[in-house]
């Protein structure tokens, strides 16, 4: 596979003769704004992007790049930029914007380039909900891939589980569509195995009956974290699968959109969400309020459309590096382990720390068993730092540190959305001997030679 810098213009001209939408090359004024990312740690810097209008064009472009022997990549939202893609052919999918949803059936469908937040309003009028997370503004195509972990997990599970079909584009250029029935393998590898196997055109998938919800954030001084970490241990194991819970220390920017109380402070963030009625979702609560006051205590009774104000995660595009894993238990000492690591009594410039707490469907097989790795831990980890200045020297040194500090109480490898920039081994390790040979082979089937070879990238 050799890596291709500079098409000649009249082979760009050939590509752009076969496809409906724009096609870029590397000197284009266009190609910055294209390629935008929600990440700006890297840049997209592809030979080539296809602004992809449909399942043809994405299919023309995967010729193309393998007429001249070059990768492909491809890009919804840049939340998972993970790379500066150089010298691939970029599809950029936020053209392909269907959205279609099915009352009865109670599914959706959607193109490759849709957002969470335009399901989530296509959904609501008929009092439906889709599986997704802690930001409306993420890709769906992209989240469910990678497994999908959201606010309603442990009462539904990943979003990957819920996935009826998957239309996509093979290396070989072919247009499939893939289920339970057809090519079984495939779709089990595609579900949690991200964009190894193709460029996903459309995908359909399960709504849940949900409209309201008893759910939100509530901020506490970052002065209580230790209070509240050792209560959140263990009053998770009295929450039912209808609630799923999340709580980070946020070290807080000082920006003018902040509110006062929040602007520039280290707080504890706890994220709530409840499938019932406000009394219960409240006397479930009691325990976390009554462990400290708060700063800002936002729970309360919303409609599902309000779902991204439970982890109210930043929407401008920043520069961050990431680190996750997961972790088997959480007893007094990881705890303890935490706050040495990132509680009040030290400095460290991580902007966030953040533990989700799994199990209920989460920890059990999907209906139809997709690949997502880390199914059966108790809770992810996830730490982020600013990518600015001097700390972007140390910001991948600094993450790490944390996932290596609570190696001892580590489940196996991490979620594969909260892994953050990974090479291929060490996202082949995310999955045991047995699932990372089934991955393997299915790559081998379905992309010999690496087209595929951006992202999450499985090794070859
Ligand atoms: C603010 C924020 C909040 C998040 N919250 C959550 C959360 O709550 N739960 C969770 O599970 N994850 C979460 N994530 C992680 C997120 O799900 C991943 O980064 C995901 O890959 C983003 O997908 P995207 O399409 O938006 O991003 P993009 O950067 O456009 O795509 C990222 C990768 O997804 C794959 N991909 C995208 N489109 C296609 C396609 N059409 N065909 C094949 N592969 C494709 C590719 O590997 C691509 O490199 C969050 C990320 C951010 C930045």
């Amino acid at each position: 596979m050799t890596t291709m810098s500079t098409p000649t213009t009249g082979r760009v001209h050939a590509l752009a003769a076969r496809v409906r939408g724009p096609v870029l090359d590397a000197t284009d004024p266009r190609l910055p704004a294209e390629v935008a990312a929600f990440n700006t740690t890297h840049t997209a810097r592809p030979a080539v992007v296809v602004g992809a209008t449909d399942a043809a064009d994405v299919a023309a472009a995967v010729h193309w790049a393998g007429e001249q022997g070059t990768s492909v990549s491809v890009q919804s939202t840049g939340h998972g930029l993970m790379s500066d893609l150089a010298g691939s052919v970029l599809v950029s999918t936020r053209r392909m914007a269907e959205v279609t949803v099915d009352p009865v059936a109670r599914t959706a469908r959607v193109g490759a380039g849709v957002r969470w937040g335009r399901v989530i309003e296509a959904a609501a009028p008929h009092g439906l909900a889709p599986l997704n997370g802690s930001s409306s503004h993420v890709g769906v195509v992209g989240y469910t891939l990678g497994g999908g972990l959201g606010p309603m997990a442990r009462r539904y599970g990943f979003a990957a589980d819920h996935v009826r079909a998957v239309e996509l584009v093979t290396a070989a250029g072919g247009i499939r569509r893939v289920g339970a029935t057809s090519d079984p393998e495939l779709f089990w590898a595609l579900r949690g195995g991200k964009g190894n196997f193709g460029i996903v055109t459309a995908m359909e998938f399960d709504l849940m009956p949900v409209a309201r919800l008893y759910g939100g954030g509530i901020f506490f001084p970052g002065d209580a974290a230790a209070e509240l970490l050792h209560t959140y241990r263990t009053w998770v194991d009295t929450l039912p699968e209808e609630t799923t819970t999340s709580i980070a220390l946020l070290r807080l920017p000082p920006l003018p959109e902040l509110p006062e109380p929040l602007r520039g402070r280290f707080v504890v963030h706890l994220r709530f969400a409840h499938l019932g009625s406000a009394d219960e979702g409240a006397a479930l609560l009691a325990p976390m309020r009554a462990a400290a006051p708060a700063v800002m205590d936002l729970v309360a009774e919303m409609p599902y459309a309000a779902v991204d104000s439970i982890h109210m995660d930043p929407t401008d595009p920043m520069p961050t590096w990431e680190r996750g894993t997961t972790l088997r238990e959480l007893p007094a000492a990881a705890v303890d382990e935490l706050l040495a690591i990132a509680g009040p009594d030290v400095e460290v410039p991580l902007i966030m720390v953040e533990l989700r707490h799994l199990g209920g469907a989460v920890g059990r097989p999907a209906r139809v068993p997709d690949a997502v790795a880390g199914r059966g831990a108790a809770f992810t980890l996830f730490a982020l730092g600013p990518m600015a200045g001097p700390l972007a020297e140390t910001m991948p040194a600094i993450t790490q540190s944390v996932v290596d500090r609570m190696a001892p109480w580590a489940a196996r490898g991490a979620l594969l959305n909260f892994l953050g920039a990974a090479g291929p081994d060490r996202v082949a390790r995310l999955w045991d001997d047995t699932d990372r040979a089934r991955l393997l082979a299915v790559k081998e089937r379905l992309d010999p030679t690496g087209v595929f070879r951006h992202g999450h990238a499985l090794p070859m």
